[in-house]
């Protein structure tokens, strides 16, 4: 049983049940047993491999997008390069690799990681100790120096806790966790009504709301406004506001019951973009997508670099370089082209981001 199923435990048994919010949040970042603050979740021996992880190309063609978004902002020196949770900070170096080829925005550049995990902190230092470009932490938004930034974030979204309402006799109640007497965490509802959802829908129905989603994106989104730049950020999730539950739990790359081994297995939703770019627009910003993966990379321009790096590669790298196009761009099981949604938010003066331009979402 791990440490932190007994801290819930005693949680729920001194003071009733907590919500599915505040399950997910211990979850993830309780300071000692959260899932992201003790291990290197990623890759073949993790518990689950994201785009940067399953190839370079993806980490250098956001950088490239970067160096292009900076140009059209008017060049500003400096720019913080922000990123939104950076895993093994694989993405950033992989960005600041292919930035090379824009040595004045590399000059420019002032890279700030948002990370909350110091095991993970640890690994992106180890990793972007020699990438040229200065590298700063921090924990929260407010953090990083005001002026222009561009910020990526690739599933970091998905990790922000979700609440969950659950549909009984015609009333909106939220979902929480209780302690059965045998010992067991179960799913339970509060006793009261929610009254700030008018959504009508039949009993048994759920619906989740971010709002920590919605507080960030906010944020996010007025500094940019005000101070300028621009954020990509891409996640799997749904393009329209909808019914449903979308909680997971994963575990060496299979589905486990949420509930049974908190802080040893990764829980995420999925990101209701809808609801975001509403939370982009209400703090001023403009709102460009979303679009599928597959649609966004092939726009800026994944075939051109997948030929390249084929052309110069053995053929045994040449097929693998392949495969992982497919599987970042293409809409088959398993793969995330259209899994995987982006969009980006900008300042008013900012152009249309490439692969965002009205052209490229009219075909999406
Ligand atoms: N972007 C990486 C990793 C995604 S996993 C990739 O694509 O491979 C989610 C990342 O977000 C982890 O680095 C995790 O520690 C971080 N994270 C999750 N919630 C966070 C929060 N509230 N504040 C800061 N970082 C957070």
């Amino acid at each position: 049983m791990t440490g932190l199923l007994n801290e819930i435990k005693a949680l729920i048994a001194e003071r009733g049940p907590i919500t599915i919010e505040q399950f997910m949040q211990l979850s993830l970042s309780h300071p000692e047993h959260g899932y992201y603050m003790n291990r290197d979740p990623f890759g073949a021996a993790g518990d689950f491999t994201t785009a940067p992880e399953i190839s370079q190309m993806f980490g250098e063609l956001v950088g490239l997008w970067a160096a292009e978004v900076w140009s059209t902002m008017g060049s500003p020196n400096p720019v913080r390069l922000v990123e939104l949770g950076p895993g093994r900070g694989t993405l950033m170096s992989d960005a600041l690799r292919a930035a090379r080829i824009a040595p004045q925005f590399r000059e420019a550049l002032d890279v700030w990681l948002l990370e909350m995990s110091p095991t993970l902190a640890m690994m992106q230092h180890e990793l972007l100790l020699e990438c040229g470009a200065p590298v700063a932490w921090a924990q929260a938004l407010k953090d990083i120096p005001e002026g222009p930034a561009i910020v990526i974030g690739n599933e970091f979204l998905d990790a922000l806790p979700v609440r969950q309402f659950v549909r009984v006799s015609g009333q909106w109640r939220e979902r929480t966790v209780r302690l059965n007497p045998d010992g067991s965490l179960a799913y339970d509802v509060s006793p009261t009504a929610e009254t700030l959802i008018h959504a009508r829908a039949p009993n048994g129905e759920i619906l989740e709301v971010s709002a920590v989603g919605h507080r960030f994106m906010y944020e996010l989104a007025g500094r940019l406004a005000k101070q300028r730049g621009a954020a990509l950020i891409i996640d799997y999730g749904h393009a329209v506001t909808g019914f449903g539950e979308t909680l997971q739990a994963l575990r060496a790359h299979r589905s486990v019951d949420p509930l049974a081994l908190p802080g040893d297995c990764d829980i995420t939703a999925h990101v209701d973009f809808a609801a975001m770019a509403r939370s982009a627009s209400a703090a001023g910003a403009a709102v460009y997508g979303p679009i599928d993966q597959g649609h966004f990379l092939k726009a800026i321009g994944i075939d051109l670099r997948t030929k390249a790096l084929t052309d110069r590669a053995s053929p045994e790298r040449a097929d693998e370089l392949r495969r992982a196009r497919n599987r970042l761009v293409g809409k088959a099981k398993g793969e995330m082209g259209a899994l995987f949604q982006a969009i980006a938010v900008a300042d008013r003066k900012t152009p249309a981001p490439p692969g965002f331009q009205p052209a490229v979402a009219k075909t999406a």
